[in-house]
């Protein structure tokens, strides 16, 4: 995913890439935990431009992921649809912040201001494509939001079945929290 950056026109290039987890540096440790099979090969569409001496890249990651419940332990699919941006620059950059009480200011480097930086004249987003196909997997995979999962006493799907295992006011001090979100 090496990108010239003389092929950048300024309303925008467009590349779409079609690659397996092997294409990513990452990626055999990914394979090796086993949470995860790829059912399609991961879709890249990425469109970069120039604004003012920065490359901003704009990109979206889609595919369909085998994954085991977190909660109730079933496998299942899911498609994963990420979408991202992206600036990098090759400019040797340093912003001095004039702090108030600092009169030398701090000097903030690339990555301080969110930049990824790259020399020369070309970008290779493979690693930093690889970095957000593994940041918009999910921590704990849920085969769906509300999976009522294992009862923890007998082991019995609860999205099926209802045992009576939880004692009765234990069940009743939950049934207040019920509505409670969390975030
Ligand atoms: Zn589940
Ligand atoms: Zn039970």
């Amino acid at each position: 995913m090496i990108i010239q950056l003389d092929q950048i026109k300024d309303h925008g290039t467009t590349c779409h890439y079609r690659l397996a987890p092997h294409d990513f540096p990452d990626a055999s440790a990914w394979e090796e935990s086993g949470d995860f099979k790829l059912q399609a090969p991961i879709n890249v569409e990425v469109t970069l431009s120039r604004i003012s001496g920065l490359i901003e890249v704009r990109g979206r990651i889609t595919t369909t992921i085998d994954s085991t419940c977190g909660r109730c332990l079933k496998d299942f699919t899911f498609d994963l649809d990420e979408s991202f941006d992206l600036t990098f620059t090759n400019e040797p950059l340093t912003v001095h912040d004039d702090g108030v009480d600092d009169e030398e200011g701090v000097e903030l480097s690339a990555e301080d201001l969110g930049l990824i930086p790259f020399v020369g004249d070309s970008i290779d987003l493979t690693e930093a494509i690889g970095e957000q196909f593994f940041l918009a997997l999910p921590v704990r995979p849920l085969c769906s939001v509300g999976c009522q999962g294992l009862c923890p006493y007998c082991g019995i799907d609860l999205n099926e079945k209802k045992c009576h295992c939880a004692p009765p006011d234990f069940a009743k001090k939950f049934s207040a929290l019920k509505n409670i979100k969390i975030n």
